[in-house]
């Protein structure tokens, strides 16, 4: 845990009881803080009641008295519009911030030097940081990786000069850290999302800059127009990433074909990489290059720590293997712009797809379907999807996954292809039929397991 010392003698109100909240209350408390927390939510409030935590109706607080408001990221600060959390913080004057300012102060106050790499974009956040977390670690550094993934930030190991904390920031929490200054900032790419929650895409993308300007090294993936313009906007040292066929910016490093390139030199081979496959994951193989570079990482070192990259689960994960059948699970893909990539890194594609359906459908996907060898529909997406398949890709309605699974294996088995893939990339939401989309992926596991 990363102790919060800089809020020591402090009332602080906290607002948020859910993983990250619950640990920032322990930090705050064991830096000298004195803690009142509140949730709407019973069961979260009596949770944190039951861990000997402040439990207390921040309506009824005296807001005088606080020196900072911590927000949750989840928490709306402007959008739809402010918590009410927010307008008695702002009626009494008093700050709001999140859990990553408290350690962006704490790294101030102790290990101004401390490494710190932070990694934001709308797509790939969660799998460059991982890849960045995993090369540093398999070249011996001592690698702490948390934020928006996996662990909160306040239950790290704390900063120090020996140790590289490599962080995920969703725009809620960068939103929340005024004194955000990484040593290595990373932006992938923005696309519009999440609008309902920053407003319009200029307060969306102003917001991800940040991470971008307070950099010491900026690092910038320059395919889209407006990662262009932040990159143009920079002035101190910057290397930008440009993957081929998508853009047309100047870069420093060029991913082409499955390498990167720096000037005529492959400086990453992705060649047979499974977890790396396609060119978005080119893109997050060379931003993960040049930010281990800024640590010495690089040569055979960098080899193979993409090498022995395993991927994170549910995002084109390689599940298994039958004879020539290869099953990948995509659960991640909730939408069509996220099913395009599996869609383009397979082909002879025996392709689950279905649930609760976005705006538009998979007709985004049509241009792809050339690949896909045949459709297994699920979940109440199924009537919509059979429209746009029809007359182009065959089909067959599963309703379940289950059947879906099955069904797709059996005609895999017996196509033709020298490698056919089961690929659930349902390009939905899972709600119709599922929790969420790691519990659809496991299940897909699962089935896939029980094939034998
Ligand atoms: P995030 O953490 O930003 O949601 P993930 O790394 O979890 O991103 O990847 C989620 C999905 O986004 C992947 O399954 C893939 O479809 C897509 N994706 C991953 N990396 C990129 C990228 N660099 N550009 C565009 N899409 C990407």
């Amino acid at each position: 845990m990363t102790p919060a010392t800089t809020f020591a003698g402090k009332k602080v109100a906290l607002f948020g009881l859910g993983g990250s909240g619950l640990a920032t209350v322990q930090a705050l408390k064991a830096g000298g803080a004195d803690v009142i927390a509140w949730d709407d939510s019973p069961e979260s409030a009596e949770r944190a009641r039951q861990q000997g935590i402040t439990v207390a109706d921040l309506r009824e607080a005296d807001w005088s008295g606080f020196s900072s408001l911590v927000l949750a990221p989840g928490v709306p600060l402007t959008h739809p519009e402010p918590h009410w959390t927010v307008g008695l913080a702002k009626a009494a004057g008093v700050e709001i911030i999140g859990d990553i300012e408290i350690y962006c102060r704490e790294r101030a106050a102790h290990a101004p030097d401390a490494p710190f790499v932070a990694i934001t974009g709308t797509n790939g956040k969660s799998t460059t940081t991982a890849l960045i977390a995993h090369v540093l670690a398999s070249a011996g550094y001592d690698v702490q990786m948390g934020g928006n993934i996996g662990t909160a930030i306040l239950s790290l190991q704390p900063p120090s000069r020996e140790r590289i904390h490599v962080v995920e920031l969703s725009t809620f929490q960068i939103d929340l850290t005024p004194s955000l200054k990484p040593s290595a900032g990373v932006l992938l790419n923005l696309t519009p999302d999440h609008l309902d929650r920053h407003g319009t895409m200029e307060n969306y993308a102003a917001i991800k800059e940040r991470v971008v300007q307070s950099a010491d090294l900026a690092i910038v993936g320059v395919d889209d127009a407006y990662c262009e313009a932040i990159a143009g906007r920079r002035s101190g040292p910057m290397i930008r990433v440009h993957v081929e066929g998508h853009g047309q910016a100047q870069a420093e490093l060029i991913a082409r074909d499955a390498k990167v390139f720096e000037g005529g030199t492959v400086l990453a081979d992705l060649d047979g990489i499974g977890s790396l496959r396609g060119a978005h994951n080119w893109q997050n193989a060379a931003v993960a290059a040049a930010a281990v570079r800024a640590f010495g990482v690089e040569g055979e070192r960098l080899a193979a720590g993409l090498k022995s990259f395993p991927g994170l689960a549910h995002r084109m994960e390689q599940v298994g293997r039958r004879g020539r059948v290869l099953f990948v699970n995509d659960s991640k893909a909730t939408n069509a712009d996220s099913t395009e990539k599996a869609l383009t890194a397979f082909r002879d594609i025996h392709w689950i797809v279905g649930g609760k359906a976005k705006e538009g459908g998979i007709t985004p996907l049509v241009p792809l379907f050339d690949r896909v060898a045949h459709a297994y529909l699920i979940g109440a997406s199924s009537d919509a999807f059979a429209q746009t398949l029809d007359g182009r890709v065959p089909y067959t309605l599963c309703g379940t996954l289950d059947v879906a699974t099955q069904k797709a294996a059996e005609a895999a088995a017996a196509s033709e292809a020298a490698e056919p893939v089961v690929l659930l990339s349902p390009a939905c939401a899972s709600y119709d039929q599922f929790r969420n989309f790691e519990i659809r992926g496991d299940r897909f596991r699962e089935l896939v397991r029980a094939l034998g």
